[in-house]
């Protein structure tokens, strides 16, 4: 059988059929039913969060995170590169311009030491990644950000669950989006969300997601339609009764791994954070100075029938839409993008088939 990067984590059948049951019953399909409450409530407790509001996907969380503060057209955004394009793409899609800040070469985050030298006049905010599931110093950002009154909007696509100093990675910075796409940790099918501190944002980010409708005969301004329906919902209220397990899964997983390939001559792993409860959201590996390099590895697997992929290969300051348009060198992120494969990880990857990918790794000629 196909072993892929990644596959989605499931209830049983039966258990979302009893799930959607009262779906049928009600008629409510979508516009804040039932099952978007009582899954707001319980993920809000989950994450550690004051407030949250849901979204059909985590890439228009994103932009409505953006668009919430205003910024005037053409402010400049500072990010990184090394992430997936949707990232970037809401920069730009949102009319702000991404300014590419490098990672650092220990957990793949925004490097903080350069993050002030690229602060301008036009800077609004600051875009960090927590790539992997890896948590950004969100200490040395949120001292510049207060320095220079800039927003910090999270990008906490990978980090469903994360706790760092004891607390639920999303209440650092103004506001996080996680994704409930299906690849991920925890999935809604598709889906997203925002979560963040202050009360006051609540209530206008419910309203943009809906069109901007404030009630049945008011609508303030030209909102978009951003809604998690009743089937999403739900099942994401399956997945989150089965979180802990899936979690621990990729735990085991993810020792095997360390295991088996920590300590190999030209192979590097991440390794764990200090102070932060992981997910296991990600297996990246570092070729460099291996035998063979991350592409012939990445061949060798797939003749196997088993799919690594090369998560972020390109950068996003490389994509045709972006190169050479947005001026900024950000050498490690390209460099570890040229060396990185990341390696099959979910919650039912038996035992078995890790070892499997580890002999085809370390066997390689
Ligand atoms: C998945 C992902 C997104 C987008 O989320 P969707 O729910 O797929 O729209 C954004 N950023 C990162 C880093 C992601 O991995």
């Amino acid at each position: 059988m196909k072993i892929n990067v990644t596959r989605s984590s499931m209830p049983s059948f039966e258990e979302y059929c009893e799930e959607i049951k009262d779906i049928w019953e009600s008629r409510w399909l979508t516009n804040h039913g039932k099952k978007l409450v009582e899954l707001e409530s319980k993920l809000k407790e989950y994450l550690g969060v004051s407030n949250i509001v849901m979204y059909t996907n985590g890439h228009l969380a994103l932009e409505a995170a953006i668009s919430y503060f205003n910024f005037p057209k053409g402010s400049e955004i500072i990010t990184t590169p090394f992430t997936f394009v949707s990232t970037t793409n809401s920069i730009i899609r949102c009319g702000m311009i991404p300014v590419f800040c490098d990672i650092n070469d220990n957990d793949y985050t925004i490097d903080v030491t350069k993050i002030e030298a690229l602060i301008t006049n036009k800077t609004v905010a600051i875009m960090p990644v927590h790539v992997y599931g890896n948590v950004c110093d969100v200490e040395a950002i949120e001292k510049i950000a207060k320095k220079y009154h800039l927003k910090v909007i999270y990008d906490a696509a990978h980090a469903f669950g994360v706790r760092y100093k004891g607390r639920g990675i999303a209440s650092y910075g103004d506001i996080s989006m996680f994704s409930f796409h299906a690849t991920k940790v925890f999935h809604t099918i598709e889906g997203g969300c925002l979560c963040f501190n202050d009360d006051s944002m609540k209530l206008p980010l419910e309203q943009q997601k809906d069109f901007g409708i404030v009630d049945a005969e008011h609508c303030d301004y030209a909102g978009g339609n951003a809604k998690m329906n009743e089937f999403q919902a739900s099942m994401g209220l399956c997945n989150l009764r089965h979180i802990d397990e899936y979690i621990s899964n990729r735990k085991k997983a993810v020792e095997l791994y360390r295991k088996r390939l920590l300590g190999v001559n030209g192979i590097r792993l991440l390794e764990p954070q200090e102070d932060v409860l992981s997910n296991y959201a990600y297996l990246p590996a570092i070729f460099d100075g291996y035998k063979k390099s991350r592409d012939q590895i990445k061949e060798e697997l797939a003749k196997h029938d088993i799919c690594a992929r090369k998560y972020f290969y390109p950068i996003t300051n490389e994509y045709s839409y972006s190169k050479g348009k947005y001026k900024r060198d950000t050498p490690i992120a390209k460099s570890i993008s040229e060396k990185v494969l990341t390696l099959p990880l979910y919650s039912d990857l038996s035992i078995e088939e890790v070892d499997l990918i580890c002999d085809i790794v370390l066997d390689i000629k």
